[in-house]
């Protein structure tokens, strides 16, 4: 079942979007990896809180992915994008 974090503030371009991730449910702490449509750029997202359970898909949310492990082995690049 599809879980959903609504109206987030993105870290990539500051904006709030929902997001979805459709693999699961969402915990409080749990980071994804996502793109953003307005830069079209890669950015990192922290749930604050437990995802909404929903039974379809939101139109317009930005699919959620499992992000890297947070402490990456040396010379494993993180998917930070840096400014
Ligand atoms: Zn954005």
């Amino acid at each position: 079942m599809p879980s959903l974090l609504r109206r987030r503030d993105c870290p990539v371009c500051g904006q709030a979007h929902n997001f979805c991730l459709t693999t699961g449910p969402i915990a409080a702490g749990q980071a994804f990896a996502f793109r953003c449509p307005v830069y079209d750029r890669p950015g990192l997202l922290r749930a604050d809180a437990a995802g909404e359970m929903t039974r379809s898909y939101l139109p317009g949310a930005i699919s959620l992915e499992d992000a890297p492990k947070p402490r990456s082995p040396a010379g494993c690049p993180t998917m930070r994008d840096e400014n």
